[in-house]
């Protein structure tokens, strides 16, 4: 088991889009491992490739009981809306209300190559979103109105000040 480091915004993984997984190998079995550590000791729902610096098209969750390895995921459907707060490991937690499709739909590769689609609602279908952006070099705050999102940023600066 390792617990990698958590990339910080506005470090240069996280703001650019991910390449495919082409090998599905040990080597992505023990990435997806190691992820899976780094989010739990963070206690997040969810981790990003980008977020331990590597610029893949991978995550991993564990939320409201929907634990899995997504290769390469595509959103497939989204309906309805739900708005709620939303933070990101790699912002240092600081939330502000994001408004997302309230059920989506994910297509994905599993950990050894497999696709399969997977349906959730609330904050697991908030997860699949967030993830994805990731993966696209997009960012929660990047949904937030200018204003807001400076509030963000500024709020991140000095909890990274005090650390
Ligand atoms: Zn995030």
């Amino acid at each position: 088991m390792s617990v990698l480091r958590i990339t910080e915004y506005p470090e240069r993984v996280l703001l650019e889009p991910s390449k495919p997984v082409e090998h599905f190998d040990a080597e992505l079995e023990k990435l997806s491992v190691d992820m899976f550590d780094t989010m739990y000791k963070a206690e997040g729902v969810g981790l990003a490739a980008p977020q331990v610096g590597l610029a893949l098209r991978l995550f991993v969750m564990d939320c409201e009981g929907i634990k899995l390895v997504a290769a390469n995921p595509e959103i497939i459907g989204e309906e309805g809306e739900q708005t709620g707060d939303e933070g990101c490991l790699s912002i240092g937690k600081v939330y502000a209300p994001v408004t997302r499709a309230a059920r989506v739909k994910l297509r994905a590769q599993g950990v050894h190559g497999e696709w399969f689609e997977r349906e959730a609602t609330a904050l697991a279908a908030r997860c699949f979103l967030h993830e994805t952006d990731h993966l696209n070099g997009t960012l929660f705050i990047d949904h937030l109105t200018p204003l807001k999102r400076d509030m963000v940023k500024k709020r991140f600066v000095k909890i990274k000040k005090f650390r």
